[in-house]
């Protein structure tokens, strides 16, 4: 059997490492890191291999399936692809427009056929009724970058490779390899940074692995974290060491910013935040003291009732130190598929807020999508405005939106489900239709969201390891094959039928490469130019992908021009967040009220729920068990080891304890993604290690009172040995 070696990006996280895979006829033989390529050089972590685990699974769909009386029954792509668009289109004549939601998985940013095909079926479904995984985790940085800087997706990432202090709060990069900075190999990134005589400054309530490799750890109360850094703020007014460098005639609002933080001292935070108001100013002190120092928020910060304030306030701590679109501090990539440039001429909106809300509690709308805080809320109501058809593109919403005993309540009231996975898992078996898009390895890949995130700039193609058979689809295809037949079914004029047609058929790849030549980076700047840059030809020649350097100062050249005219800017002290503060303020005492307070944990061998199928993933000793301190377990009579019973608001689970002291006192963490005993799914070997979900007990009412977003860490628990059977 003659032996072939392939190349390509790796799909499971936003590391975006460089694989080599040597594969034999139809078999992947091996796989290693690519040692050249640019930006993860050699790096692998234990899920890498796991795509060939993913490609391989005996469980994942390749046809349609339709729901039957006897069981799921494969089907035809054609009758299939009709009987979709059949339906969505019977459900919105019968009940109006906004009848059909639609949810977009996380798994859906780390393809490229989703990423670039699902916004245009969006529009044409037209529903205000749209979620998706952003407003689990990320949408509050979003909201930020739109009120801060003008653009939803202006997101700026630390430069890890040139920094000289590092402080993280709420992040474990060392597990996740960065989000929201696409950084592999983080644990050499982060060693570099001490080897060059600098310091990793990790501020967290549980020591992670992260902060076990770094020079110092802050424990902070979970929920706390805006108050920790408005009194670094305020200590950064009171040595008055604002240091604005060139950004200075593009900052405003620096005055309301100042008054915002002025009651907000160190000795006030101390009380919330649990960290002493010596430990604060220090770590100012520190931060100013060294040449290049960036800080850095992530889940942690991104999943309490004041996430939406932390981001803007991460980002004003970097501006005003003078660490921010400078080497060493907080940048932006310049990709060469620019979604932020090039938004206007690829269609992708730059951000709007509140346009509407939604129904029940009057949540706000962020990028035309409502929290999926009030998914299932929406889809119980009984109104004159109901849902009643519902679409998911590679999510798993049961397991990973608060309160998914509700959701899963709820969707059994829809008149049609249908589901774009391959998976039949907790969410997908209430379907009524399954169509599986082609499998990792099967479909080619560039990364039009993560270069735009990574702490270096780089482009990468990967081709298709494997030709997909004659009855398999890509995901592309299977979503223009939905919206070209709901066009269809409405009457659409021809033109516009046929646009989604030339679509289907020119396939992604030509829609970067048009990307690459409306790109304002060097390698664009317009059509001309970029004809003479980068292309996908040039691409498919360098398999290990191309290097464009470190990430280069870009401000303000990139702040996109403001609605109504108003000249490119950078907003210090947006409306809504300085509104919002009142609402923290009055928040000072419940911080300290709670017994038990849950937070989530992210494990290297998995990501969300997805990959809990992959037996070399699966393996090993149970992971689904909650961490606890060993005195609030001696407080409370708990063993090592035993099983005991977690109650918040809306449920009760039950999971074996393992005690320690990594966590402070008063803070109990479970990992996510788990609770595969829901009968009907078709994951074998997830279901041997079924685990419990924590988002039966995460609160869908429980939100973000400035975003709409669940607040999901930091939920108030009580727990309790768990009652012999
Ligand atoms: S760190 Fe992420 S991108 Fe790299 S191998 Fe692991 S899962 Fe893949």
């Amino acid at each position: 059997m003659v032996a072939r070696t392939h190349f390509r990006t790796c799909t499971l996280c936003e590391a975006m490492c460089g694989l080599q895979l040597e594969i034999e006829g139809e078999r992947v033989v091996s796989v290693k890191g690519d040692p050249d390529d640019p930006l993860s050089r050699g790096h692998i972590c234990p899920k890498g291999p796991a795509l060939v685990g993913l490609h391989e699974d005996p469980d994942r769909l390749r046809q349609p399936q339709r729901k039957t009386a006897t069981g799921w029954k494969s089907i035809g792509w054609d009758e299939a692809l009709d009987e979709a668009a059949t339906r969505l289109h019977a459900v919105q004549e019968k009940h109006g427009r906004h009848a059909v939601a639609a949810y977009i998985g996380n798994p859906a940013v780390h393809n490229l056929g989703t990423v670039l095909y699902a916004p245009s079926l969006l529009r044409t479904l037209g529903s205000r009724y749209r979620y998706s995984a952003t407003s689990v985790d990320q949408l509050p940085q979003m909201l930020a970058a739109y009120l801060m800087f003008g653009h939803q997706l202006l997101l700026p990432v630390p430069d890890i490779d040139r920094t000289d202090h590092m402080v993280i709060l709420g992040a474990n990069p060392l597990v996740s390899n960065g989000s929201i900075m696409s950084s592999p190999d983080i644990k050499r990134r982060l060693k570099d940074i001490q080897d060059r005589g600098g310091r990793v400054t990790v501020i967290d309530p549980r020591r992670t692995e992260t902060a076990e490799l770094a020079d110092r750890h802050l424990f902070v109360r979970p929920g706390s974290d805006a108050w920790l850094l408005l009194s670094m703020l305020h200590v950064v007014f009171e040595q008055d060491r604002v240091e604005l460098r060139h950004l200075e005639a593009v900052l405003k609002n620096m005055g309301p910013l100042r008054a915002a933080v002025e009651p907000f001292s160190p000795e006030r935070a101390a009380g919330p935040t649990g960290i002493d108001a010596p430990a604060i100013r220090r770590l100012v002190e520190d931060f100013m003291a060294a040449p290049r120092a960036v800080l850095y928020a992530r889940v942690g910060v991104s999943m309490h009732p004041f996430w939406g304030l932390c981001h803007w306030l991460v980002n004003c701590f970097n501006l005003l130190t003078g660490n921010f679109d400078t080497e060493g501090g907080s940048m932006f990539a310049t990709p060469a598929f620019d979604i932020v440039g090039s938004a206007k001429a690829l269609g992708i909106g730059g951000g709007s807020f509140g346009r509407w809300h939604s129904k029940v509690r009057g949540l706000p709308e962020f990028g035309g999508e409502l929290p999926v805080a009030t998914l299932a809320e929406d889809l119980e109501r009984d109104d004159e405005d109901p849902i009643r058809g519902f679409v998911t593109i590679a999510g798993n919403p049961v397991l990973s939106t608060p309160n998914g005993r509700r959701l899963e309540t709820a969707l059994e009231g829809l008149e049609f489900m249908l589901s774009v996975d391959f998976y039949i898992n907790e969410t997908t078996r209430h379907a009524d239709l399954i169509l599986p898009p082609s499998g990792p390895l099967e479909h080619s890949h560039f990364d039009v969201v993560f270069h735009a995130l990574a702490v270096r700039n780089t482009a990468k193609y990967s081709p298709p390891a494997f030709d997909i058979r004659q009855d398999q689809r890509h995901d592309h295809q299977i979503i223009a094959g939905i919206e070209r037949r709901l066009l269809e079914a409405r009457g659409a004029p021809r033109r516009a039928q046929a646009a989604v047609w030339a679509r289907e058929r020119l396939g992604p790849e030509a829609i970067v490469e048009f990307g690459f030549r409306v790109g304002p980076r060097g390698f664009g700047g317009g059509l001309r130019k970029g004809l003479r840059g980068l292309s996908m030809s040039r691409l498919r020649r360098e398999p290990h992908g191309v290097d464009l350097g470190p990430l280069q100062p870009c401000m303000p050249a990139r702040l996109p021009a403001r609605r109504g005219g108003a000249t490119p800017h950078i907003d210090l002290a947006p409306e809504p967040m300085l509104e919002d503060l009142a609402r923290l303020e009055a928040s000072e005492h419940d911080l300290t009220n709670h017994q038990l307070q849950l937070i989530g944990r992210r494990q290297l061998r998995s990501n969300n729920s997805w990959m809990h199928n992959v037996p070399k993933l699966a393996s090993g000793k149970p992971r689904c068990t909650l961490r606890m301190h060993a005195d609030d377990a001696k407080r409370l009579g708990i063993r090592d080891g035993q099983d005991v019973e977690i109650t918040s608001r809306v449920g009760t689970i039950t999971a074996p304890v393992e005690l320690g002291d990594e966590l402070m006192l008063g803070v109990v963490s479970l990992p996510h993604g788990f609770g595969h005993h829901r009968p009907g799914t078709r994951l074998r070997v997830a279901t041997e290690r079924a685990g419990v979900s924590i988002n039966d007990l995460t609160d869908d009412q429980r939100t973000d009172g400035l975003s709409g977003v669940a607040a999901f860490s930091g939920v108030p628990v009580t727990v309790t040995p768990s009652r012999p059977e």
